[in-house]
């Protein structure tokens, strides 16, 4: 479902371009409104929510999917927590649908995906794990980098129960905006992948903005 965003740009109190195969850790406070924009479309932005209060509350695919009856992300979606409890509402989507099951690229599965020699190649997993690491005052580690959603990323469902990588939904300007519902960590790994044919072999930018007080 296509829903339009009723909160202007101009009127973010946050803006920042996320370069491709960057990543931005962030806190967005509850009652704020979080937009992540597709800049130049067929982009995957690979997100973890954690409740900045108690991080080791994190987004739960298995809760969100079972409790929606959908294995996709779209407009009216609660994300939940491994707690059950409410994270954030998409409150405005003009992609249609988002990924939760293709997960985050790893060295590991560009080995096994596309070449033995794709092993040095930098990675989602690789970005969350570096921004753990320079974000210490979060309390997050390695073991807290679970399953992720992929924000632009198709992943269809086969009629048959496999997962494929389609070509993208997504296209330039095209954006997912979401509220929290409680203060969440934010963190994105704007994927650096440069083999798959789902993003052109062209990782590009995309922008994050924030609406509410102390954004
Ligand atoms: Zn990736």
């Amino acid at each position: 479902m296509i829903k339009e965003s009723t909160l202007q740009a101009a009127d973010a109190a946050y803006r920042q371009t996320i370069g491709a195969g960057d990543y931005w850790m962030h806190v967005v406070k509850r009652g704020q409104a979080l937009r992540i924009v597709d800049l130049e479309g067929n982009q995957a932005a690979d997100t973890l929510f954690y409740n900045a209060d108690d991080p080791h509350e994190r987004y739960s695919a298995c809760d969100t999917i079972r409790e929606q009856g959908n294995v996709y992300i779209g407009a009216g979606t609660r994300i939940l927590s491994d707690r059950c409890r409410h994270m954030l509402t998409v409150i405005a989507d003009t992609v249609g649908r988002h990924d939760t099951l293709g997960g985050a690229c790893a060295t590991e599965s560009n080995t096994v995906r596309y070449a033995l020699e794709k092993k040095c190649m930098h990675a989602c997993r690789d970005s969350f794990l570096l921004a753990v690491a320079e974000n210490e005052q979060f309390g997050l580690t390695k073991r807290d980098i679970a399953h992720n959603i992929n924000f632009f990323m198709n992943v269809p469902v086969t009629p048959d129960g496999k997962l494929t990588f389609a070509d993208g939904m997504s296209g330039p300007g095209k954006y997912v905006e979401l509220r929290a519902g409680m203060n969440v960590i934010v963190l994105i790994s704007n994927c650096p992948q440069l083999n798959n044919p789902c993003n052109a072999y062209n990782p590009t930018p995309v922008e994050v903005l924030i609406w509410g007080e102390g954004a």
